[in-house]
């Protein structure tokens, strides 16, 4: 293990940085060796909260793995098979969440851990949670069986890449690792297309994503931007929306990291090993919106109770 983590830049991690610089040192420095027994507590403590979840982010991962296995082994659409499956991991989710506190505090990485059970802000035996999950899954699972691509897939098609087992895809910028997670990328009659599945609602973020696959795939591929194709593949809407990007508009997102990464590095005491500044030199941002949802809000000094009681 490296002594402070490699250098690189996800959207994500940007977006948190944006809201709240404090939030993104814990996730991104802090934890950084968290999972060592030996390592400090509250460095255990911090990689811990790193591996909380949403409901609605295991059930995307569900899918997600249910969609990669069902390309991959070409299975036949078996809704019945799929939603039993669904439904017994997410029972061993939820037990595991409520009865298995201390196996997940010593092997995070192994067990699951709800963020609304950890925090206790919300009670998953009350009202149609368990049937209103289900219905969900029915629905992305059915749009996914009437979904252009996968209609695409059953007249022939050559797999180029397909996100399983954390083969995270990446590319550089600046010496920087870009991670530009591709969900499934294909060839067909000389065409690649790129698929992103999303499980949630549309938001403002989905097109700068698809424009990061695009240049991800321009930068690691010898590919004529003419002949590639964005497809964002909404499965809770049963819509999909397809984009092609020039290699100028690749240009000014490949520019748009690099201000960003020197935004970052203006954290950093050391810029080539990767050493951030101390704590406190990461301003808190404390509010209602940002504390709501913060998984580090256990060993944030700067967090308030009343935030959330005045929502
Ligand atoms: S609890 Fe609030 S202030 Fe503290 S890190 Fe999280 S978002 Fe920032």
């Amino acid at each position: 293990m490296t002594e402070y983590p490699e250098k690189s830049w996800s959207f994500s991690k940007d977006k948190l940085l944006t809201k709240c610089p404090r939030a993104y040192y814990y996730a991104r420095f802090l934890m950084w060796g968290g999972w060592d027994k030996n390592a400090p507590e509250r460095v255990r403590k911090a990689y811990r909260l790193t591996k909380l979840t949403t409901i609605e982010q295991f059930l995307g991962s569900m899918i997600h793995d249910y969609i990669a296995n069902n390309i991959t082994a070409l299975k036949t659409q078996d809704i019945h098979t799929a939603l039993n499956y669904i439904g017994k991991e997410f029972n061993k989710a939820v037990k595991s969440s409520y009865k298995m506190k201390k196996e997940w505090e010593q092997n995070p990485k192994n067990y699951i851990m709800f963020y609304s059970i950890y925090y206790k802000n919300r009670n998953l035996f009350e009202g149609n949670l368990g049937k209103d999950i289900k219905e969900k899954t029915k629905l992305l699972l059915q749009n996914y069986y009437n979904s252009r691509t996968l209609k695409d897939i059953q007249s022939g098609i050559r797999i180029i890449e397909i996100d399983r087992e954390n083969n995270f895809t990446s590319f550089f910028v600046n010496n920087y690792k870009i991670y530009s997670i591709v969900d499934f990328m294909y060839e067909k009659n000389g065409n690649t297309y790129i698929v992103d599945w999303k499980t949630g609602k549309r938001s403002k973020d989905d097109e700068f994503q698809l424009k990061l696959y695009a240049l991800y795939a321009y930068k690691n591929y010898n590919i004529d931007l003419n002949n590639v194709y964005l497809i964002n593949e909404y499965l809770y809407e049963g819509d999909f929306e397809e984009r092609k990007y020039t290699k100028e508009e690749l240009l000014e997102v490949e520019n748009y990291i690099k201000e960003r990464i020197e935004i970052m590095e203006y954290y950093l005491k050391d810029k080539e090993k990767n050493i951030p500044k101390e704590e406190k030199t990461f301003p808190a941002r404390p509010s209602k919106y940002n504390c709501k949802w913060c998984n580090f809000k256990e060993i944030c000094p700067e967090y308030n109770e009343n935030f959330i009681s005045q929502i």
